[in-house]
């Protein structure tokens, strides 16, 4: 059965958001907060006004990979979204609002729904091009409330090569399907490294089935995106914005594309 997407929420008076992008991964650990990040700085880097709405309540890493601690703002009764140092990407995120960054969120079903609804309806997140949603792994409650209560204009699916080859991601498109909600298409991430001695392409986990996978499930493959520890470097010491790369170049100009047919 289809869920109803009949929940959407207006939302706060202060938000002008263009489009949703929900960036979505069967489990955890296969760098979505990582591609989240880069694509918020790709689109950024190319002249679009981003905003980032960390779902991820129970593991939220996207303040901790921008280097953001401060708490975000109270005006004309709209929360206000931090802005990243580079690019002024808006973020709001559960860590941001806790008391404390390291208390561990703990909370049931309705509780996380409506902390995800507040976060759409309760932050004045601006003149937007685009908001991406990281949520949490899975297709668990959060996912569901986002997909539910949020305009999502479209899904953006990360997988790593292992996930692929076994295909962890099919229950994640079947979720998204049944809502209705395009997907975009999907990255592989830890795709495969680059050898810092002789530049050669190593694929860690044997050859990618990126190109197959992309085949059996109609899904586009948008990009692969190297294992690269510049990049762990740089998000683990808050810096994720000063990571150059070309891999999600491309990105934007499609986002345009199917956004606006
Ligand atoms: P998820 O959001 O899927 O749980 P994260 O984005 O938090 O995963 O990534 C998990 C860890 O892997 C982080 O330490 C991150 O810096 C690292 N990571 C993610 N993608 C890459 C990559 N392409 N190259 C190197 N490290 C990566």
């Amino acid at each position: 059965q289809s869920a109803p997407r009949s929940h959407v929420l207006e939302p706060n008076p202060q938000s002008a958001v263009k489009n949703v992008i929900a960036v979505m991964s069967g489990k955890g650990g296969v760098g979505k907060s990582a591609v989240t990040a880069l694509l918020a700085v790709t689109l950024a880097r190319q002249g679009y006004k981003v905003g980032i709405l960390d779902a991820d309540l129970t593991g939220p890493s996207i303040p901790k990979i921008f280097g953001l601690h401060e708490r975000p703002e109270l005006e004309e009764e709209s929360i206000k979204p931090v802005k990243t140092r580079i690019y002024g990407i808006g973020v709001i995120s559960i860590n941001l609002l806790l008391e404390r960054e390291d208390e561990p969120v703990i909370w049931r079903g309705p509780i996380i729904a409506s902390a995800i609804q507040q976060f759409w309806t309760e932050v004045g997140w601006g003149e937007l091009d685009y908001l991406l949603v990281d949520l949490p792994p899975g297709t668990g409650d959060a996912p569901l409330s986002v997909m539910q209560f949020l305009p999502v204009s479209g899904v953006v699916m990360v997988a790593a090569p292992q996930e692929l080859a076994v295909l962890v991601v099919r229950k994640a498109v079947r979720m998204v399907r049944k809502l209705h909600i395009p997907i975009i298409g999907f990255v592989e991430n830890m795709s495969y490294t680059v050898c810092p001695k002789c530049d050669e392409k190593l694929e860690l986990f044997g050859s990618s089935q990126a190109e197959s996978v992309a085949d059996s499930t109609g899904l586009r493959l948008l990009a692969r995106i190297p294992l690269d520890p510049r990049l762990s470097t740089l998000s683990d010491q808050g810096e994720v914005e000063k990571y150059e790369t070309e891999v999600l170049a491309h990105v934007p100009a499609h986002l345009d594309e199917i956004m606006n047919r």
